[in-house]
């Protein structure tokens, strides 16, 4: 009954003016004496609704990994660090990254939030993994014996490196094939160090490498190395490719330099801090006005390394409204509360830049250049239906614009290659969540590829799952051998 005498403790943060002159971390973690209040919150429910991870209304609805939060709690409270380590890493290979950068659906529907601020659980994961690490209980536990399979896994992105480490752990061979000249995925050239930063996605490859895990980077499958000499080489192929098709603006003047996607301008950030690569102009917002087409959380990551270029102003366009500021009738308990928040990027452009950047249902419906070809201006209108008329127009300068309205599924090649059979909207159909296996026999898909761009819990428990599937497979076809 903690939750009815103990406060709700959000992670502390570094104070924005600060942080954004640097590329590390935002967050602040608990210290031992408060996650241990924190988890005194927890009131152990029977059926706990943290951890049923499901979708309802399409939103993500506790945690997808079923993570053991309960018991982890308890076990925090009473100070048995180990053992709530323990049960986490029983349900999480990753608890590095998902307490760093998850939304935390499993607090939503948190029972204690039906009547009170829900339990911090997200932050009560990650003191659990910080004093793995620091006390030295995440080591390497390679097999003790092979069995002889061998198995592709296509893409390095938090589906590929969980369906590589569950499938190592009961021995079978597994080899990461990469296209970028490090793994991670998203972890390491999307989503900002100040989110996840890149030597924890370096130490958890390391671990996998001394697990028996081969990598091999800059390999584009289908490109560097042909789809037959996999399919004769390995037993299984996953295909954990990601979602990163990017969605475009077809409206007038998009072929103007200074605008760019999103992802290729966080990618060209990624690896200035990595390698002190040099910002080509469409990718540095230093000094400039710069507006981020796409209300989402690309678009926040945009805003926020924008702000740590030096950008001179910074809008965001969202499709949407406005979110309330409590749960609506349509959205209740134990779904993930769609309330309005001021998420790290917000507070960091309020106090820098002395606005919230963001603007409700801003329709983009032409962009305008200068003599040589850059974009100077965009004109907007409203995607709200009583707005449609001339007086929604607005026009705004920009220097740099960046578009961020989300992505559209899996690349085609690799797919293409393997022959897989895909829906008009690109989906893997014949993958479902029991098989994982497409339309080929022997060839998997997992995560943002299989199921659309989505979060690293949902690639995490994917990749969890495929393996199983992939081993099942492994297994029945090693029986019918020996028939
Ligand atoms: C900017 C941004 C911020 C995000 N922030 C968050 C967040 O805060 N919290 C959260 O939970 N989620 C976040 N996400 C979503 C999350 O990153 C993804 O859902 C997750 O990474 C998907 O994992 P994945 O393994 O399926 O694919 P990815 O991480 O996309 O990895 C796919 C990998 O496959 C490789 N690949 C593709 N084709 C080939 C080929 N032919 N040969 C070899 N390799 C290939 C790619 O290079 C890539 O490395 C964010 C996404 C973006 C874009
Ligand atoms: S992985 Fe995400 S949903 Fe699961 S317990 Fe951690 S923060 Fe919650």
């Amino acid at each position: 009954m903690g939750f009815i005498n103990i406060e709700k403790q959000y992670l502390k943060e570094r104070k924005p003016v600060e942080r954004v002159n640097d590329w590390n971390e935002y967050k602040i973690p608990l210290a031992e004496s408060e996650a241990k209040d924190q988890a005194a919150r927890c009131m152990d429910c029977g059926i706990p609704y943290c951890q049923i991870g499901t979708t309802i209304n399409r939103g993500t609805t506790g945690c997808p990994i079923h993570n053991l939060i309960p018991e982890w709690n308890d076990l925090v409270y009473h100070g048995l660090w180990k053992e709530a380590y323990d049960r986490l890493a029983k349900t999480n290979n990753f608890p590095e990254f998902t307490s760093k950068a998850c939304p935390a659906p499993c607090e939503g529907s948190c029972t204690a939030g039906l009547v009170n601020d829900p339990v911090s659980i997200k932050s009560i994961e990650r003191a659990i993994i910080d004093r793995a690490f620091e006390e030295g209980w995440v080591v390497p536990k390679p097999p003790k014996r092979r069995t002889g399979k061998k198995v592709a896994v296509i893409g390095s992105g938090p589906a590929g490196l969980a369906s590589a480490d569950q499938l190592n752990k009961i021995g079978h061979e597994v080899t990461v094939f990469e296209r970028s000249d490090r793994p991670g995925g998203l972890l390491m050239y999307g989503i900002p160090s100040m989110k996840i930063e890149k030597d924890v996605v370096d130490r958890r490859i390391r671990l996998l490498e001394e697990e028996g895990i081969i990598f091999k980077t800059s390999v584009d499958v289908g490109n560097t190395i042909s789809v037959q000499s996999l399919k004769d080489e390995f037993d299984a192929v996953i295909l954990c490719t990601g979602a990163g098709k990017h969605r475009e603006v077809t409206i007038e003047g998009r072929e103007l330099k200074g605008i760019s996607p999103a992802m290729k301008y966080l990618i060209a950030s990624n690896r200035n801090q990595l390698y002190g690569e040099a910002l080509e102009s469409d990718y540095d917002a230093k000094g400039k006005r710069v507006i981020v087409i796409g209300g989402g959380d690309t678009g926040e990551d945009c805003v926020a390394t924008a702000i740590r270029q030096g950008c001179k102003s910074v809008v965001q366009f969202g499709k949407h409204g406005k979110l309330p500021a409590q749960r609506t009738e349509k959205n209740p308990w134990p779904e993930h509360p769609n309330v309005f928040s001021v998420d790290y990027a917000y507070e960091e452009a309020e106090e820098v830049l002395g606005k919230d950047p963001r603007e409700y249902y801003v329709e983009t419906e032409k962009f305008i250049g200068n003599t040589d070809g850059h974009v100077t201006e965009l004109i907007t209108g409203s995607f709200k239906k009583e707005q449609s008329d001339e007086s929604a127009k607005k026009n705004w300068k920009a220097d740099l614009v960046l578009i961020a309205i989300g992505f559209q599924g899996a690349e085609d090649s690799v797919f293409d290659d393997f022959e897989v059979t895909r829906d008009p909207s690109g989906r893997v159909i014949e993958a479902d969540t029991y098989s994982y296996q497409t339309s080929q026999e022997g060839v998997f898909a997992a995560g943002d590829a299989r199921r659309g761009a989505s979060l690293i819990v949902w690639a995490i428990e994917e990749g969890r799952k495929a393996a199983a599937a992939v081993d099942l497979y492994l297994d029945k076809k090693l029986s019918l051998l020996h028939q």
